[in-house]
């Protein structure tokens, strides 16, 4: 988030045709609570538009960028690598230690889809569980962002939206703030 080292997120393991969806959301959620950028293999090429998309119409600051080695990534990253797993330590041990690290320096967060290459296990600082049984990348995802940012996350602003949903008990109101250019 603004005033913070860096927090990217990279998706592991996707496989076209079918994890299409999850790839977008995995995108939609990182932007949504509170990472600086996603990183999507060039094959999610749907879930890399519809990020970007996103970001143009309800705000950012948020970067989508597009990667032909997911494991490259890992290896060439400058900073902490957050692997998300169920095989991991419990978030609720190691999530102190990350935010000291986090105060330092730029974070990458791994999810996978299909089987993880055993070298990020090793590559990864920390390897990390939100339980340790099996759910979703897209659930560990946004449990592991609110944890890491102590729930910070939910307040902050967007800059340059084209609209913004008004907080409603009931209905919808989006309003329409984007320049006439
Ligand atoms: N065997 C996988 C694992 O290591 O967690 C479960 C595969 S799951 C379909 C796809 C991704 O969801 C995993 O690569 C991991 O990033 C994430 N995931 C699933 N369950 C998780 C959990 N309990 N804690 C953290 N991440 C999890």
């Amino acid at each position: 988030m603004q005033d913070a080292p860096e927090v990217a997120v990279l998706r592991l393991g996707h496989r076209p045709g079918r994890d299409e969806r999850m790839t977008t959301h995995v995108g939609l959620t990182a932007r949504a609570l509170g990472a600086d950028r996603a990183i999507l293999p060039a094959a999610a090429g749907e879930a890399i538009e519809t990020a970007r998309e996103i970001t143009g119409r309800f705000g950012g600051p948020f970067a989508v960028e597009a990667t032909d080695s997911p494991l490259g990534v890992v290896r060439g990253w400058d900073g902490a690598v957050v692997h998300l797993t169920m095989y991991g330590e419990r978030v609720q041990d190691v999530v102190g230690a990350v935010q000291d690290r986090h105060r330092e320096g730029p974070l990458l967060l791994v999810v996978g889809g299909g089987k993880v290459p055993a070298d990020v296990y090793d590559l990864a600082e920390w390897n990390v569980a939100v339980t340790n049984q099996p759910h979703s990348e897209i659930a560990a995802l946004a449990v592991f962002l609110d944890r890491l940012f102590s729930g910070r996350e939910l307040d902050r602003e967007w800059s340059d939206a084209d609209r913004v949903v008004v907080p409603q008990a009931r209905g919808k109101v989006v309003e329409d703030v984007g320049s006439e250019d």
